[in-house]
């Protein structure tokens, strides 16, 4: 799940200038999970921004926000309201998608954080960096490149205290995590086999997948 948390309101309403008709998008799929983009925080916007003299012309909460073709559909009611500007309550994906299907100025009112495990409702972990070339398989499915605060995929840097991080000792060091699991799965062999080079290309921005074909 995409986790994102809510900007301060003031940053959200300087972002917005001039502009008084605005309309209000949310995302009933990973940001209503956060409580940052469902029916009740589009309603606590349109609240918080009534209060301060904006007209709020149009609701719209599409099931998932980054879908471009569903967003379409539902940004149609837009064009006859008047609206200036909008205030999008997604992840950065589906601000952008709601920019490629208007020609209005949209306004992210969320950070995107990051890609999560859910623990419990409301409770989130970051678990993945999305780094394109999964190493799960060799370390006892505990990510290094996210769980390990430098991002070490070949072992620990040494600095662990108790099993805790060097970097911030509220978190389990990944690397002791990983040599804890790899050894109740007997597989402490994966620890001496050297670690595959990195190809950073991996990370190169933005990546595409065209599942269709449709693309040369
Ligand atoms: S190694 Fe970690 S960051 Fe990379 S794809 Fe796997 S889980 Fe995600
Ligand atoms: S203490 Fe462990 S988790 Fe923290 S940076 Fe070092 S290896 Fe990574």
């Amino acid at each position: 799940m995409i986790i994102t948390v809510k900007k301060p309101l003031p940053e959200l309403l300087e972002m917005l200038g001039g502009a008084k008709k605005v309309a209000i998008v949310g995302c009933d799929s990973c940001a209503a999970a956060c409580r940052t983009g469902g029916a009740p925080e589009i309603d606590q916007m349109a609240q918080a921004l009534e209060d301060r003299g904006f007209q709020v012309v149009a609701r719209v909460l599409p099931q998932e926000c980054c879908h471009k073709l569903l967003v379409r559909k539902e940004l149609k009611v837009l064009p006859d309201t008047g609206v200036e500007a909008v205030v999008c309550l997604a992840c950065g994906s589906g601000v952008q998608t709601v920019a490629d299907n208007v020609c209005l100025p949209v306004y992210p009112a969320n950070d995107t954080s990051f890609l999560g495990q859910v623990e419990r409702v409301g409770i989130f972990h970051e678990y993945c960096r999305m780094c394109g070339q999964c190493v799960l398989g060799r370390t006892g499915g505990i990510c290094p490149v996210t769980r390990c605060a430098k991002g070490l995929v070949d072992g620990p840097c040494g600095g662990q205290k108790n099993g805790k991080c060097e970097v911030d000792p509220e978190n389990d060091c990944a690397w002791i995590a990983i040599y804890e699991r790899l050894k109740a799965l007997g597989r402490e062999d994966l620890l001496f086999s050297p670690a595959p080079i990195r190809d950073h290309s991996a990370q190169a921005h933005p990546k595409h997948l065209d599942l269709r074909g449709t693309k040369p």
